[in-house]
């Protein structure tokens, strides 16, 4: 299952919230081995929202959407799903019915444009606020608080599904120029996928099939000057 991200926020383009969303579904889509395609960040702008949704709707098999839910002013994320499919945003009764029974709100308590999803779409209960999500065909729209854009990532987490991959890591204290060749005989030795991640030391990441990923590990630490425990 390939899989697009999308974050909206113009908070997150200026560097004012860390876009821990983004990184967070990145690692639990991954866990269930699904393949991330793409991570975008978008301001909150209808048109934008509109055409990325558009174009990532018809590539990917599902898109996730997080941020820009509510109904204040600079929210404009279930307008910009409605529009990516043609359509508006309504006032849902499965939304009024679930805020007036289990939020404990009467109609007139809640902000105009609170019960508002794209016609046709399948509500999402926030299990940690009001800001209600959704389902359009296979577009996900999760609230940005980070705390419940988790439980709500939570309630559909098994309609993401994909083959998982085993991973192990090396963690080698040489330059990364210097590791080339044998990365590249590895390469040529096992069937893995090799990530080269540099920082202090560089980290190698190799995915795959079990046993040819530990096998492929047990080649490259017999080869590579370890790094030490922190
Ligand atoms: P609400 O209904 O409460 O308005 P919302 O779904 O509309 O929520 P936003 O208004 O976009 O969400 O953002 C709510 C809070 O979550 C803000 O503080 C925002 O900075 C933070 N937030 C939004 N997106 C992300 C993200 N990708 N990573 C981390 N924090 C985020
Ligand atoms: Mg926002």
């Amino acid at each position: 299952m390939r899989v697009a991200i999308v974050t909206v926020g113009d908070e997150l383009l200026v560097g004012d919230t860390m876009n821990t969303n983004a990184a967070w579904l990145g690692e639990r889509l991954d866990e269930r081995g699904v393949d991330i395609e793409r991570v975008v960040t978008l301001p909150d702008r209808v048109a934008d929202i509109a055409r990325v949704v558009n174009e990532y709707r018809a590539e990917y098999d599902a898109v996730v959407v997080t941020g820009g839910l509510g109904p204040t002013h600079d929210d404009k994320t279930m307008e910009g799903v409605a529009a990516a499919f043609g359509r508006e945003v309504v006032e849902s009764q499965a939304v009024l019915d679930w805020l007036t029974e289990s939020g404990g709100y009467t109609a007139d308590d809640l902000a105009e444009g609170t019960a508002d999803i794209p016609e046709g779409s399948r509500l999402l209960k926030n299990p940690e606020g009001v800001a209600p999500g959704c389902v359009v065909g296979s577009v996900y729209v999760l609230p940005g608080v980070p705390s419940e854009m988790k439980a709500m990532f939570e309630t559909v987490a098994d309609e993401f599904a994909g083959e998982v991959q085993h991973v192990a890591s090396v963690v080698a204290d040489e330059p990364e120029s210097a590791l080339i060749d044998r990365i590249a005989d590895l390469r040529e030795e096992f069937d893995v996928t090799v990530g080269s991640y540099p920082g202090d030391s560089v980290r190698l990441k190799l995915q795959g099939a079990e046993d040819e990923v530990e096998a492929a590990a047990a080649w490259l630490r017999e080869r590579v000057a370890l790094a030490g425990p922190e």
